[in-house]
């Protein structure tokens, strides 16, 4: 679905995702889907082909959940160093087509930007050293800091706790649909996601929310 375009005007406050809305998805899927499932059968020397079918099975059953995001989790269920792992492909870790504008331009218009991500703390460390993207916003939060994801009902009054905000003043842009559902319901009034999170992923069709291709299409001017 195209985008009607917002007026800036009325809006004061920018809730960003972080994985496949700021940042390329495709360090995370290269990560999940690729290397982790090598790297875990050769520490357990076990076929590689096997690791990948087990592995998807079992990281699809968590999707959605926190455990999902949680890179504790997945070092204690899998028995590999996942932090450890990712650095190994942190090259891949890069932003999504004109980032830098969008988020220089909401400074210039005193738009306060706020990134809220599922991704775990170490992830997050990991992204901010090799991106510099926490510079760019006013303040960056961590779902894990309320045992709670996104997608969750109540995770918004939590959000509102440490960073208030008139939701009908807002505008949250997430790749993920869930969590886009999830801020409807709490009545967050501008929601946008994003066509191809993913540079390597064909571009999604979408039907129930409004949605962009690249940051220089909303850019205030
Ligand atoms: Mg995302």
């Amino acid at each position: 679905m195209a985008y009607k375009m917002f007026d800036w005007q009325s809006i004061d406050t920018v809730l960003l995702d972080m994985d496949g809305t700021l940042l390329d998805l495709h360090f995370d899927t290269f990560f999940w889907l690729e290397h982790l499932p090598l790297r875990y059968a050769q520490i357990h020397s076990i076929d590689t082909e096997d690791a990948r079918q087990w592995l998807h099975e079992r990281i699809i059953q968590q999707q959605g959940s926190l455990n999902w995001y949680c890179i504790d989790y997945w070092t204690q269920e899998l028995s590999v160093p996942v932090a450890e792992l990712k650095k190994e492909v942190a090259d891949k870790i890069g932003f999504r087509p004109h980032v830098h504008d969008f988020l220089a331009s909401l400074k210039q218009h005193g738009i306060r930007s706020v990134i809220v991500t599922n991704a775990h703390q170490d992830s997050l460390n990991l992204k901010i050293e090799k991106t510099g993207l926490n510079q760019l916003v006013d303040e960056v939060i961590c779902s894990h800091d309320f045992a709670m994801a996104k997608e969750t009902p109540g995770f918004w009054d939590k959000l509102q706790e440490v960073e208030p905000f008139d939701k009908q003043r807002t505008l949250l842009i997430d790749d993920s649909f869930a969590v886009l559902e999830s801020a409807r319901a709490y009545g967050i009034r501008y929601l946008l996601s994003i066509f191809q999170p993913d540079s390597q992923q064909p571009k999604r069709e979408i039907e129930n929310f409004a949605a962009i291709e690249h940051f220089n299409e909303i850019t205030p001017k």
